[in-house]
């Protein structure tokens, strides 16, 4: 948390604030950050805005800003400075990006060229995933969150894709059938998607604020997520917490199979 709806709302938030503006200063709330005043090239148009996995990169003329918001960083635009943990603010004539990180766990830097080995963004085509997934034996919940073989899943929208399709998340990979991988080539950049068009997820902790301060509504949405306990809302079943490669993982044991 964030994952790729959160990191897509914040660009999509920034982007009518800072595109075709100089970048002045940068203004460092955090001596890890200090490195950043110095390797920047200062004043800087930002040519563009983009979204790369759950990383948020700003492209500069020469240089690539990435910031990586990991589990509790918001990057947002505002004309003042906003109160909390702000670890990073780039500074523009009307206004300020910042980056809030109350467990600074974020990461910020800058660089020549984005060069982090990710995977494909699994909102494109997704033609390559079905040989991809026949050659891997990993549980299937782990092979969606893993970076590097598709990029910006995390622990909630893989356990929400999986109930979509109706698999449960220990499967290997490879065990799926053509209909299940077809289904789960729908649902992937279908669940993605809707969660992008509520802003993303708001979990208990409240953390994450989509641009302009609202509560992601797709919290309202999930359907197995945080729901230990609770009855299936397909089939009344309790949805059922197990641990899967060290993340609390929840799936409907009488939907998905
Ligand atoms: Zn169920």
């Amino acid at each position: 948390m964030p994952e790729l709806p959160e990191v897509e709302t914040m660009v999509r938030g920034l982007r009518p604030h800072v595109v075709g503006k100089t970048l002045i200063a940068t203004e460092v709330g955090d001596p890890k950050f200090a490195a950043l005043r110095s390797a920047l090239v200062l004043p800087a148009v930002v040519r563009s805005i983009e979204r790369r996995g759950k990383y948020v990169l700003v492209n500069l003329r020469d240089q690539v800003l990435v910031l990586h918001p990991r589990m509790s960083g918001r990057v947002l635009w505002a004309r003042r400075k906003p109160a909390g943990r702000v670890r990073l603010s780039l500074r523009f004539a009307d206004g300020g990006v910042h980056f809030v990180d109350p467990r600074r766990l974020g990461t910020a830097e800058v660089v020549g060229e984005f060069e982090e080995a990710l995977g494909p963004e699994p909102l494109g085509d997704l033609a390559w995933l079905p040989p991809a997934l026949s050659g891997s034996r990993m549980p299937i919940k782990l092979w969606l969150m893993d970076q590097k073989k598709i990029a910006g899943i995390g622990n909630i929208y893989a356990a929400e894709i999986l109930f979509r399709v109706g698999i449960a998340p220990h499967r290997p990979a490879n065990s799926l059938s053509r209909k299940e991988i077809a289904l789960l080539t729908q649902a992937i950049p279908a669940v993605l998607a809707e969660a992008i068009a509520c802003c993303g997820t708001t979990l208990a902790d409240g953390q994450y604020r989509g641009p302009r301060g609202e509560v992601g509504a797709f919290a309202c949405e999930l359907t197995v997520y945080g729901r230990a306990g609770e009855p299936c809302r397909r089939c009344g079943s309790p949805i059922v917490r197990t641990v899967l490669g060290g993340r609390g993982t929840y799936a409907c044991p009488r939907c998905q199979r």
